[in-house]
This record gives C-alpha cells, sequence and structure tokens, in this order.
C-alpha cells in the first residue's frame, strides 16, 4: 500500500502514535508538511493569520525533521499552498491509497480533512494531541462536563495515568520512501537581527525542532525552578518564572506525556510538592480546551463560542486597532501589546489582562483579539487560544459569566516596581 504521512502540528518523530500507524499499515510511503498559511491571505480581520515570529519557529523546526527523517533514507517533501490542490496532484501522481495524520478537532482543519477525503483515499486521522486520550476519559467526550473543575476531580478521582510515550516504529528502517524531485516551494529567509529579537527565539536554547525542545525540558527539570512554579507562574517577565514549554508543544515538537514523563521523574528524584503538581494541572487546562472543542464542534465554537453567553457581538474597529498598536490610554495595555508583538509571546497574566481590556473596556469582539493572538503568538494553538479568550470574553464555560480584570488593580499587584513596563513600554 503506498500513503502518505502528512505532518501537521505533530513535527516529531518520537512518541508519534500516527505516524507509526503509517509506518505499520504501508509499504511505500510520502512524508510531506503543507504550510498553507505562509502566503496568505489575511484573515477577515485584515492581518496576516500567522507572523514571523511563528514562522521561523517552525521553519527551524521543519528543518530539524527533514535531517532527521533524512538520517533514516527519507525526505520530508514540503509545499506551500492549498491542501486539497496539494494532495489531488500528489494522489494522482504516486497512486496513493491511504493518507494518514494527527486528527485536530478545529474548523478549518476538519474541513481539510474532509475535503481530501472527497479525493477518493482513505484518511486515517488520529486524535493525539492530548495528555488523555479521549478513550482514557471516565465520560464520553459529550458528556464532558461544562467546568474545568468538574473534569479535573473526575479525572483525578479515578486515578487515571497518562499513557506512556512511544518509541518511533522500527519499520521506518525498512518502508520505501517515495520521493518528489521538484517541490513548489519558495521559503521566506529571515535576517538574523530578525531572529534575535523573538522570544523565546533570542535565547539560543530556544530554537525550533523536536532535538531542542528535548533538550530544553531536560534542561527545565534539571533546574530547581519546577518546586516554585506555582509561586512564579504569575510573574509578567524572566524565563524561568513558567515553563515555557508551550512553543514546543504547540507545533508538535514534543507530546504533553513526553513533558509529563519528565515531570514525574523530577518528582520522584527531586520533590513532589504543590508546584510540580501545578504543572500538571496546567497541562490539564490544555486537555480541557480540546475535549471542549470536541464536544462542542469548532465551527460553533469559533464562530459564537459555546453559545453559552447571549450572542451580541459588539466591535469598535478603532479601538481595536489602537490595542493591536499598542495605543490605547493604558501605557500598562501598550507595554503588553508591545511585547507581544516584539517577541510572540506574553505571559499567561498578560494575555489575561489585554484579553479582558479588548473586551470589556473597548468594548470589541473576542474573535478579533483571537485573531489577533493568533497572528503574534510564536506559541499559536488552536484549542488554547480561542478556548481562552471565549472563556475569558463570557462566551465559554466560565461558571463566573467571564473575567473582568482592573487593569489598574493588576498593574499594581504585578507590576509593582514599573518594571515591566519600562521594559515594554516603548514600540
Ligand atoms: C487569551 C489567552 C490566549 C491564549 N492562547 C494560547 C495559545 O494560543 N497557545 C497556548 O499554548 N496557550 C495559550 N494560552 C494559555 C497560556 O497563556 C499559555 O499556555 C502559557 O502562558 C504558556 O506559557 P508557559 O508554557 O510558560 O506556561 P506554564 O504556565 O508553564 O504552563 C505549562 C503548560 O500548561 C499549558 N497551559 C498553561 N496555562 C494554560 C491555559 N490557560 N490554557 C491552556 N493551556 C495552558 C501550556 O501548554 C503550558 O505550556 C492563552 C491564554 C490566554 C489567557
Amino acid at each position: 500500500m503506498k500513503s502518505i504521512y502528512w505532518f501537521r502540528n505533530d513535527l516529531r518523530l518520537k512518541d508519534n502514535q500516527a505516524l507509526n500507524y503509517a509506518l505499520n499499515n504501508s509499504d511505500h510511503i510520502l512524508f510531506i508538511h503543507i504550510d498553507d498559511t505562509l502566503n496568505n491571505e489575511d484573515s477577515s480581520w485584515g492581518f496576516k493569520r500567522r507572523g514571523k515570529h511563528r514562522s521561523i519557529f517552525m521553519l527551524q523546526g521543519l528543518e530539524e525533521l527533514q535531517k532527521d527523517l533524512n538520517a533514516y533514507g527519507h525526505k520530508l517533501n514540503r509545499f506551500v499552498g492549498g491542501a486539497k490542490n496539494i494532495f489531488e496532484g500528489l494522489i494522482k501522481q504516486y497512486k496513493i491509497n491511504s493518507v494518514f495524520c494527527e486528527a485536530i478537532f478545529a474548523h478549518e482543519e476538519q474541513e481539510k480533512e474532509k475535503s481530501i477525503m472527497e479525493l477518493g483515499v482513505t484518511i486515517h486521522a488520529h486524535f493525539q494531541s492530548s495528555l488523555y486520550m479521549p478513550e482514557d476519559l471516565p465520560f464520553k467526550v459529550n458528556d464532558l462536563p461544562d467546568t474545568f473543575t468538574q473534569f479535573r476531580n473526575k479525572i483525578e478521582a479515578e486515578g487515571i495515568v497518562p499513557e506512556d510515550p512511544v518509541v518511533l516504529s522500527e519499520r521506518i528502517k525498512e518502508i520505501l520512501p517515495i520521493f518528489i524531485v521538484k517541490e513548489n516551494l519558495s521559503l521566506p529567509t529571515f535576517t538574523e537581527d530578525y531572529v534575535n529579537s523573538s522570544f523565546p527565539i533570542s535565547d539560543k536554547k530556544f530554537k525550533g525542532g523536536e532535538r531542542n525542545a528535548n533538550l530544553y525540558i531536560h534542561h527545565y527539570f534539571k533546574s530547581k525552578y519546577p518546586e516554585t512554579y506555582k509561586l512564579t507562574r504569575n510573574n509578567l517577565m524572566g524565563i524561568e518564572c513558567s515553563t515555557k514549554f508551550s512553543p514546543w508543544l504547540s507545533l508538535g515538537f514534543i507530546s504533553p506525556n513526553q513533558i509529563y514523563k519528565a515531570l514525574k521523574e523530577y518528582e520522584r528524584k527531586n520533590t513532589a510538592n504543590e508546584s510540580t503538581y501545578w504543572i500538571f494541572f496546567e497541562l490539564l487546562w490544555r486537555d480541557y480546551f480540546r475535549f471542549l472543542f470536541m464536544k462542542y464542534g469548532g465551527e460553533k465554537f469559533y464562530k459564537k463560542g459555546l453559545g453559552l453567553s447571549n450572542d451580541n457581538f459588539q466591535h469598535d474597529e478603532k479601538k481595536f486597532i489602537a490595542w493591536k498598536d499598542s495605543r490605547t490610554p493604558s501605557s500598562f495595555i501598550n507595554a503588553g501589546m508591545n511585547e507581544l508583538n516584539q517577541t510572540g509571546f506574553l505571559s499567561n497574566r498578560m494575555r489575561q489582562i489585554v484579553a479582558s481590556y479588548l473586551v470589556n473596556e473597548l468594548g470589541c469582539d473576542w474573535r478579533a483579539g483571537a485573531a489577533w493572538f493568533e497572528s503574534q503568538l510564536i506559541d499559536y494553538d488552536v484549542y488554547s487560544n480561542y478556548g481562552n479568550w471565549s472563556y475569558i470574553s463570557g462566551f465559554g464555560t466560565d461558571p463566573r459569566g467571564g473575567r473582568h480584570f482592573n487593569t489598574e488593580k493588576q498593574k499594581s499587584i504585578y507590576d509593582q516596581s514599573g518594571a515591566y513596563e519600562s521594559k515594554w513600554g516603548k514600540p
């Protein structure tokens, strides 16, 4: 059987079940990656869907994946353009029977899977980006509790342990490769200056790719930071205050199960305390948003949140542009937006503060804010981004109906010395 393995947000060889299925069930294999966001296409909000921060990180990771596949005598065939057209050409030319990939339960991603199915091949899409698999849950995904606390309590009450990471199938050494000589690729280049301005990329150990992800996780769990994570996670600045796992998780350079395993080893060898537990707790939030998408369907989620709140959207385009360009009346908010735009990263606390400000103080549509985050964040993840935005704006499952942060109060707690504002206050 001739198959395509389509790398999506799972840019790694280790702990990749979908990849192993492909290897174990095919005779010939063609590895592909499709970048359908590079040249595109402004979002409906009038700006690029993916800015440079994430592009650089992704390109670094793709180069590494290419090297890793080369070491097994394979090649990563890279394409830029629309998925359906690319698949159509490949299926015809190489007489492909099956497509294997990870499943992504968000609207556009599901539409792509459907459009490939219409080309007459079998598509095996395997969901694998969460810590717990849907079949491990003590309830059906459709019965997922609507509050995070109930979800967590049910998981913990059953004592369910996440699966161990899987090793790469040995079949990769025997399976016959399919090569494409000519690719339709015109990749951008980024100047050293630009790379250096991106956080976390500016620090050498924060480069994209599977190897760097593993090195970083190793480095993090060699330190003492996990022991104090809960006390420092809300700080606005500092690499060490939170784990900084999200960029690698978002592109699948590492899996949550690999991180969980490293966390448990850390606890065994060092200390298990409230802080180390809290790293697991936050990974559960990540899972929770994934299962919410599965339960409610990506399209509904994107359009209205969960529809659990009223459906009236208000929006003020001028105020939105001032927010995204760091020109609001609040110098604290402007500092946050500067940091996001210059580096592609913001602490969780600052994400919450600027999101609440856009929705509550400026009266703008949460979806515009989520789209700007999608464009700028190095760790953009469809579930976590749209999940958190809808939660904060009251269109999600927050039992309090959304969060309204008092900007000045937040500043007085989290930037008492003014250090954050003075670092990021200038565009
Ligand atoms: C408006 C808004 C938008 C967001 N958009 C994204 C996004 O696009 N991609 C993304 O990965 N995270 C997003 N988050 C969640 C969170 O802010 C980041 O995961 C976190 O700041 C990343 O830094 P860290 O890895 O140091 O996190 P840590 O605090 O060290 O947490 C460890 C891991 O737990 C997970 N996690 C932590 N908090 C959350 C959360 N609230 N929701 C889901 N998972 C969480 C992440 O995978 C993170 O890497 C968003 C939060 C808000 C409020």
